[in-house]
């Protein structure tokens, strides 16, 4: 089982799920471990997917795009800054990578 912390490196922690209803993002976001993600990328690291829905994209920090980068599988939702909500991805879910028809979740040699 790959090593996980929170995208600022701290432990994970039992609230990090709660959502603020100020910007209806979680508390935090788990991550692969810094270690972890310095073992290799197997997708291009990428900062920006559009969510299908509405059409308007999000960028994510360097964390999460490394994760995405290193696990292209390790999420099942992700968020969507104009919705302001959490959406599924996958080769069924509602993003694609910016500039690609590439949905957030797969590898881009299928599947
Ligand atoms: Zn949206």
């Amino acid at each position: 089982m790959a090593k996980t912390t929170l995208t600022d490196g701290s432990p994970v922690t039992a609230d990090h799920r709660e959502i603020d209803p100020q910007t209806g993002q979680q508390k935090a976001y788990v991550v692969l471990s810094e270690e972890e993600r310095a073992k290799g990328f197997v997708e291009p690291e990428r900062r920006t997917y559009v969510h299908l829905k509405c059409g308007r994209s999000t960028t994510m920090g360097p964390a999460l795009a490394e994760t995405y980068a290193r696990d292209p599988l390790f999420y099942t939702g992700t968020f969507c800054a104009h919705c302001r909500s959490h959406f599924p991805v996958g080769p069924d879910g509602e993003f694609v990578w910016a500039g690609t028809d590439q949905k957030v979740g797969t590898r881009s040699s299928g599947a």
